[in-house]
């Protein structure tokens, strides 16, 4: 058995899906929880501490050879590392590691491993390393939120980019994509706001709590929950050590304040059909007007009416309840998100390298996102979430499976094409389905009967073979994603076609006394208002673009395995290791060459180890298109050669279609 139980699945000769949850399973029952599939690692959450990332294992994964050491998340960061600076074999020296695995399975851990183990291998500057790595507890905090798939999830994805300078980081830069800005205002049962909510009222000293004008947390609507007394001191640290400002400090939390009083501002209409706000809530809209620092009568007006220009005259319409709630609930997201996005590019403004434009610099970019999601009631947000977990996967499939294969069919190599699911289909022209999806159901005009709106979907989707009608009541319809079928509600769609912000809240903001919110107002916003589609549209556009960046670097990849369904230490539901693909990624690293140089990278590379010249006979020979086909390990024993062996030379052989090394 002994044998069975491998580091590296793709090294066994024989393996059927059985051997293979087996094998996992029993590693992770003796807390072996990394595994490789070649040269992809496998991660599956332990939920208990692990004395994995102490500081001598720190040590002993630095510039290691891979196959001397147990599976390690440090060894991907080792391998990054050591290929961005073209000490590994050959390929782009831009590096990116993509790590996917659904809600709560560790991507944002690992995420933090390797970052603060990339740290260690490059000896940053400790001003710089500290920065960087106060910058995760930072966005966790005003990005990340208790959800009933994991208590600490990201609701927002990320693409850290680390810029290096020869072996030195010199800056970071963070992208990010689709904050979930609907939790600020509504969070379904077992689900929470963004942290930083809690952490602000259980932390706050009595005196900064005054300042901001904040009351117990059991008062508001959108919070109430005594937690992480001790989190708001790190989040201000971690603020600080970056490096912002005490007065970016104080209006970031004082808007975050008003945030929450005007959660609390409540509507109902008079004798004359005119809206007023509650009795109760006077209060509350004089503390909002406070916080944001805008005049109260101004603030009344719009969130109870909407002002429009039509041919040079001003026309005013009063809004019934729902629409005052709506545009209550549109000001609490739209700042919030506006306080997320400028803390990104403020970070991105501190991080950014020092240098010339024209001095050439290396990346290591790091992909975490929200992981794929599947709720009692899921929203146009899990929609778009799930959009970017099928892009993910069609990029792991594409650099596993899709340009593999095609090489070997180009160069003639004899081979029994591995067939995956292919998620291509649901994303790209022709008979896609997502973007429309999304595209349509955010330019529909919001229907009286929610029904309408999905009979309109089904109409339009119903013959691509990844949307299903849903016989209901409810205004339901499923799409049969990569990772199961997920059952959306049109109700949750049509909230989102209600999220606009008028201009007279534009203005209003602008006007604001607080300079950090008239900044987040004036900055972008169009004329027409932000619509809240036509971003969720620019976010999944932008991931795309990235993908492309992606496309070009040399990708890592890490999967992680949630092992059961209740956040359990030493639990594991097979089930849930039948992880799609594992068995066909298996297949492919064993029988396939995953190191494909082309013969210019190759012969680079031999320069290095001054045979040079008999490469080059070995490219004339086979002339300049083709490539070389190594098996993933070979990388690691060229490696090894140049080092032990230096001139020693190396004997190219010719066997069975493809070159390997003796
Ligand atoms: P989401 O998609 O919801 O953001 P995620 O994949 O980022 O999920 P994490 O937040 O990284 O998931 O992990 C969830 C929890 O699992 C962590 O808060 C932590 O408790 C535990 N966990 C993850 N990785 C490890 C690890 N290597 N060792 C110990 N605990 C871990
Ligand atoms: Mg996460």
């Amino acid at each position: 058995m002994e044998g069975l139980f491998h580091e590296d699945l793709a090294a066994l000769s024989d393996l059927d899906e059985q051997s293979l949850l087996e094998s996992l399973s029993q590693r992770f029952k003796q807390d072996h929880i990394y595994t490789y599939i070649g040269d992809i690692l496998v991660a599956i959450n332990p939920f208990k501490y692990l004395p994995l990332y102490v500081k001598e294992v720190s040590e002993r994964y630095k510039y290691h050879e891979k196959s001397k050491l147990p599976p390690h998340i440090f060894a991907v960061a080792d391998r990054a590392y050591q290929s961005m600076m073209g000490r590994l074999a050959t390929g782009p020296r831009n590096q990116c590691i993509v790590i996917s695995g659904e809600s709560g399975a560790g991507k944002t851990e690992s995420t933090k491993l390797l970052l603060r183990q990339i740290m260690e291998l490059c000896r940053a500057n400790s001003q710089l390393e500290q920065q960087i790595l106060q910058v995760n507890p930072l966005l966790e905090a005003f990005g990340n939120a208790q959800t009933v798939m994991n208590d600490n999830s990201s609701r927002f994805g990320k693409y850290i980019q680390l810029r290096f300078h020869n072996s030195s980081v010199i800056g970071a830069k963070i992208n990010e994509y689709l904050l979930e800005k609907s939790r600020v205002v509504h969070q379904d049962e077992g689900e929470r706001n963004f942290h930083i909510f809690y952490c602000m009222l259980a932390g706050i000293s009595p005196e900064d709590k005054d300042m901001y004008g904040l009351l117990d947390p059991t008062q508001y609507r959108w919070v109430h929950l005594r937690k992480w007394g001790e989190k708001y001191s790190e989040v201000c640290n971690a603020m600080d050590m970056v490096g912002f400002q005490e007065q970016e400090k104080v209006d970031m939390m004082t808007i975050l304040a008003g945030i929450l009083s005007l959660g609390n501002i409540m509507f109902e209409p008079t004798e004359t059909d005119v809206l007023r706000v509650t009795g109760k809530s006077m209060g509350w809209l004089k503390a909002t007007a406070g916080q944001f620092g805008v005049q109260e009568e101004e603030l009344l007006r719009s969130l109870t009416c909407t002002l429009s220009v039509t041919r040079g005259e001003a026309i005013r319409r009063l809004h019934n309840q729902q629409q005052a709630e709506d545009a209550r609930d549109s000001i609490a997201k739209v700042a919030y998100g506006r306080v997320f996005g400028w803390i990104v590019s403020k970070v991105n403004e501190l991080l950014a390298p020092n240098v010339d434009f024209d001095v050439e610099l290396n990346e290591i970019g790091i992909l975490d996102i929200f992981g794929f999601e599947n709720f009692a009631v899921n929203r146009f947000e899990q929609l778009c979430i799930n959009l970017a977990n099928e892009q993910l996967q069609y990029f792991f499939n594409h650099h596993i499976f899709l340009m593999e294969q095609n090489e070997y069919k180009e160069e003639g190599i004899e081979w029994e094409t591995i067939s995956f699911k292919d998620n291509k289909p649901i994303l790209v022209k022709r008979h896609n389905l997502l973007p429309p999806l999304i595209t349509y159901s955010s330019t529909l005009i919001p229907p009286h009967h929610l029904q309408d709106f999905v009979d309109k979907l089904n109409s339009k989707f119903k013959s691509s073979p990844h949307y299903e009608v849903v016989r209901s009541h409810s205004p339901l319809f499923t799409v049969v994603h990569y990772a199961g079928k997920v059952q959306y509600n049109g109700g949750g769609f049509l909230e989102m076609n209600r999220d606009t912000i008028p201009a007279s809240i534009r203005d209003l903001f602008i006007n604001s006394v607080t300079p950090l919110l008239s900044v987040l107002f004036a900055a972008t916003i169009s004329r027409t208002g932000t619509l809240m589609p036509r971003k969720a549209k620019v976010g999944i556009h932008s991931l795309a673009v990235l993908m492309e960046k992606m496309f070009v670097a040399s990708p890592h990849f890490v999967r992680c395995i949630k092992p059961n369904g209740n956040k359990l230490p030493d639990q594991v539901d097979n089930k849930r290791l039948r992880y799609n693909g594992l068995l066909e990624t298996i297949r492919i690293r064993r029988d396939g060459f995953s190191w494909r140089p082309s013969f210019k990278e190759f012969a680079q590379r031999c320069v290095l180890l001054n045979i040079y010249e008999h490469c080059s006979n070995i490219v004339s020979h086979y002339g300049r298109s083709s490539r070389l086909f190594f098996k993933y390990w070979h990388q690691e024993e060229l490696s090894r050669l140049l080092e032990r062996m230096g001139k020693a030379a190396l004997v190219i052989q010719k066997s069975e279609g493809s070159l390997s090394l003796n």
